[in-house]
C-alpha cells in the first residue's frame, strides 16, 4: 500500500471542460499535488489564461483545445496527450453547458447542444481515454454528474436528462471495465456558484432558499469539490468503482 493513499503526484491527468469553475479547480488542485495535468475547452485564450494565472507554479499544466461536442476533435485531444505524456492516468469528465426554461420551450437545436456536450461527449471523450486505460492496465475516471440526477429542478429537462445519462453510464463502464484495471465513478456536485450558475443565484430568494435547503446551511464553492475528485483518483479509492459521491451539502439526503 502507498505511504500516502492519497498520492496522485506521479500521474497524468486530463480534465475537459477546465478552463473555468469546477473543471479548473480540480485541475489546479491535482497541479498542487505535482501530477501532470492538461486542461481542455474551446477557447484557447481561456486556457491559455488559466496556464498562465498558475504560470509560477513549480508544476505547469499543460493545455489543448477540445470541443467534446466534436468526436474527431476528441480523438485528437486524446491522441496528443498520450503522445506527449506517455499515458493518461485520470480523466475528470468535466465539460458541461446549461440552458433553463420551461421544458415546452425548448428547440430541437437547445436539446442538441445540451445533449451533445453533457452526455455525448461525456461518452466518447471516456470511450477514447477508456481505449488507452485498457490498454495500459489501469485508470480513474471520475464523471461530473450533478444533483439533478438525484432530485431534479425544474427547467432544466435536457440537462437533468443528460446528467442521469452519465449516471448510468458510470456504472455500466465501471461493470465493463473493472476487470482492466480501470476504475470509473462519479461526483455529483450540489449547488455550486461558478458562471454556469452566476445568474440564477444572483436572485437573493433563490440564494435564501438554497441556505434553508441545504443542511450545511450555504453555497457550495469550486473548492469544496476537489479532495473528493483527488480521493477517487487515488489508490485511497482503490477498491471503489461505480459508485456517484453526492457532493452537495447534504441535499440530497432529505426528501
Ligand atoms: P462553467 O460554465 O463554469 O465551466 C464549464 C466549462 O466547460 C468551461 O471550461 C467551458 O469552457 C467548458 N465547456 C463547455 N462546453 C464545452 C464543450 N462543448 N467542449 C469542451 N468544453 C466545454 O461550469 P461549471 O464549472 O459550473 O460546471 C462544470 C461541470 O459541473 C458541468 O458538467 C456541470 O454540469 C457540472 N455541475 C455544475 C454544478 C454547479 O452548480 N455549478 C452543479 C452540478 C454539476 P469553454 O466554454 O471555453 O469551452
Amino acid at each position: 500500500m502507498a505511504t500516502n493513499q492519497f498520492d496522485v503526484s506521479d500521474t497524468v491527468t486530463l480534465v475537459s471542460g477546465s478552463s473555468r469553475g469546477i473543471g479548473l479547480a480540480i485541475a489546479r488542485a491535482f497541479a498542487e499535488l505535482g501530477a501532470k495535468v492538461v486542461i481542455t475547452g474551446r477557447d484557447e485564450d481561456a486556457l491559455l489564461a488559466a496556464c498562465a494565472a498558475v504560470a509560477q507554479h513549480p508544476n505547469p499544466m499543460g493545455h489543448r483545445t477540445c470541443d467534446v461536442a466534436d468526436t474527431g476533435a476528441i480523438q485528437a485531444c486524446v491522441e496528443t496527450v498520450v503522445a506527449e505524456y506517455g499515458r493518461i492516468d485520470t480523466l475528470i469528465n468535466c465539460a458541461g453547458i446549461n440552458k433553463r426554461m420551461p421544458a415546452v420551450d425548448y428547440t430541437p437545436d437547445d436539446y442538441d447542444r445540451i445533449m451533445n456536450t453533457n452526455l455525448r461527449g461525456a461518452f466518447f471523450m471516456a470511450q477514447a481515454v477508456g481505449r488507452h486505460m485498457i490498454a495500459q492496465g489501469s485508470g480513474s475516471q471520475i464523471n461530473i454528474d450533478s444533483l439533478s440526477t438525484y432530485g431534479s429542478l425544474a427547467q432544466v429537462a435536457p440537462y437533468g436528462m443528460a446528467k442521469s445519462g452519465v449516471s448510468s453510464m458510470t456504472r455500466v463502464l465501471a461493470l465493463e471495465w473493472g476487470r482492466h484495471g480501470v476504475r470509473v465513478n462519479g461526483l455529483a456536485p450540489g449547488f455550486i456558484l461558478t458562471d454556469l450558475t452566476e445568474k440564477l443565484w444572483s436572485d437573493p430568494n433563490l440564494l435564501a432558499w438554497n441556505r434553508t435547503i441545504t443542511p450545511l446551511c450555504r453555497m457550495g464553492t469550486v473548492d469544496d469539490l476537489t479532495g473528493t475528485a483527488i480521493f477517487l483518483a487515488s489508490p485511497a479509492s482503490g477498491f471503489l468503482t461505480g459508485q456517484t459521491i453526492r457532493v452537495d451539502g447534504g441535499i440530497s439526503a432529505g426528501i
